[in-house]
């Protein structure tokens, strides 16, 4: 299995030739005689919510790392080989906020595949937590260059872009209420 479209057996780099399985076609190494699949890549994402204050506030981080530098997004990243989503996403939000949580505090928000870049596309894993079931202040680490908590206005009244893949779970976040977790699927 690859998560980018491969040209060569990843086993024995071998040309590939096009076959036709299951339906689409797939990229077979005659010399192995098996299909290379390509599949999504799994990530998991965790949106931290602030509700001290008269609107909700989302932890987010600035990209430090294509693609999209500069742009705005909730911490998150790939799944290690061994991980469940949930500790997959309390490890990439240490990592990237030093903000730190047990993977059993949060709770699902959202799954879904995200558009395909350069043949590549993540399954990503959308978690939610309240910001009291966590620990220590937001500092950027991995591949931020900025931590912070955002409302939705205090977002728009800045100059800043979202990451527009994630801005929709952004906003959804950063409207409910405490009781609606449960209501904000796609
Ligand atoms: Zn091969």
């Amino acid at each position: 299995m690859v998560g980018r479209p491969a040209e060569f057996c990843p086993r024995c780099g071998t040309d590939l030739e096009s076959v036709r399985v299951e339906n689409r076609e797939r990229e077979h190494c005659s010399n192995c005689e098996r299909v290379i699949w390509h599949n999504p890549v799994p990530c998991a994402t965790v949106a931290v919510v602030d509700r001290a204050g008269p609107e909700p506030a989302v932890l987010c981080v600035e990209r430090g790392v294509p693609p999209g530098v500069g742009e705005w997004t909730l911490p998150g990243g790939h799944m290690e080989i061994d991980e469940q989503p949930e500790t997959a996403a309390a490890r990439e939000l240490e990592e990237e906020t030093g903000v730190v949580v047990d993977p059993d505090a949060l709770e699902v928000l959202d799954a879904a595949s995200l558009p395909p870049r350069d043949g590549k596309q993540v399954m990503n894993v959308y978690y939610v937590v309240d910001r009291a079931e966590t620990d220590g202040e937001p500092v950027a680490g991995s591949d931020a260059t900025k931590a912070r908590f955002w409302t939705s206005e205090e977002f728009d009244a800045s100059d800043e872009t979202f990451r527009p893949v994630h801005e929709a779970r952004f906003r959804t976040v950063a409207t409910l209420d405490e009781s609606s977790v449960q209501f904000c699927k796609r």
